[in-house]
């Protein structure tokens, strides 16, 4: 029997991970498995609990918490032997999607209990590891502003209002993409780097991306007038946004971007400042527990 180490993100989701923790403690005190529960007390707070825990030998460690959590998590368990898993704990969960993990939280402990685990890709970007997917443009710029506060909105309307916000002020920026076969000079909306096929709370960016395959699945969506993007960006949500001739799809293991000024990468919930972005994946270089 696997033993489980949970870090829970209190402030996750407005308080959604913390009030899930009296179901995990029921499920798991009579399923004889080992287990503990950590509640984290700040910023990078779990990237050293999830490192103690693959330290102290737990096989699994569960990310209660959103994309924010689970990207910390996982930094602390990259080259340790621990399995990441992780719940519907957060305002985005696309990791907890991603795996099949169930939405209802005694399910999902049902999940963890029998959930079988397998290696999927890891990614890394300016010395920051990542699972599921980044974006770098007018994506990242509105990340940016949900994280630093948008007042009077919360949830998906925040992300309205920001997107909204970040179309009025945003520049294009410059930047070579190089994909493997030399750079190519382009001014896009986005770039997108993914081993999953969402980011954001269900955007499905790149929506035939394989967790397993060696491959980035990359989309570099070339510029269009801010109208026609008010029209077509609602499409990622079902994953059609791949139909427009302005979204070129690759696969690649390896990305280089470089920007002509310092500009926002937003990664599950952590956003990162550069000029020079190097993404490169170590196929199946994290195990990772699948809800089915
Ligand atoms: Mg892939």
């Amino acid at each position: 029997m696997k033993s489980y180490f949970f870090i829970v993100n209190p402030v996750a989701g407005g308080g959604k991970a913390k009030s899930q923790v009296h179901r995990i403690e029921e499920n798991f005190r009579n399923s004889g498995a080992e287990y503990r529960v950590y509640q984290t007390t700040g910023p990078r707070d779990a990237i050293e609990a999830a490192a103690r825990a693959a330290e102290e030998g737990f096989d699994v460690v569960v990310a209660a918490g959103g994309d924010g959590t689970v990207n910390e998590v996982l930094n602390g368990l990259v080259g340790s032997k621990a399995a990441l898993a992780s719940l519907h704990g957060g305002k985005g969960n696309d990791f907890a999607t991603a795996v099949c993990m169930p939405r209802d939280i005694d399910q999902a402990c049902r999940a963890l209990l029998e959930g079988e685990i397998r290696p999927i890709d890891l990614g890394k970007v300016m010395d920051r590891y990542f699972i599921n997917s980044v974006g770098v443009g007018f994506d990242a710029a509105v990340a940016l502003r949900v994280n630093r506060g948008v007042r009077l909105f919360k949830g998906v309307s925040a992300y309205i209002y920001a997107f909204f916000e970040t179309l009025l002020s945003y520049k294009w920026i410059e930047m070579e993409v190089d994909l493997g076969s030399g750079p190519i000079s382009t001014t896009p909306v986005l770039v997108a780097v993914g081993i999953g096929q969402a980011y954001g709370g269900g955007m499905r960016i790149v929506p035939d991306a394989i967790q397993d395959d060696g491959l980035f699945d990359v989309c570099v969506f070339e510029t269009m007038p801010r109208l026609a993007l008010i029209y077509h960006f609602p499409k990622v949500f079902g994953g059609r946004l791949k139909h427009l001739e302005q979204a070129k799809m690759f696969r690649t293991s390896e990305v280089k971007l470089h920007l002509s000024a310092v500009r926002p990468l937003h990664m599950e919930g952590e956003i990162l400042f550069g000029d020079r972005m190097h993404f490169t994946i170590e196929p199946k270089g994290m195990r990772v527990l699948f809800g089915s």
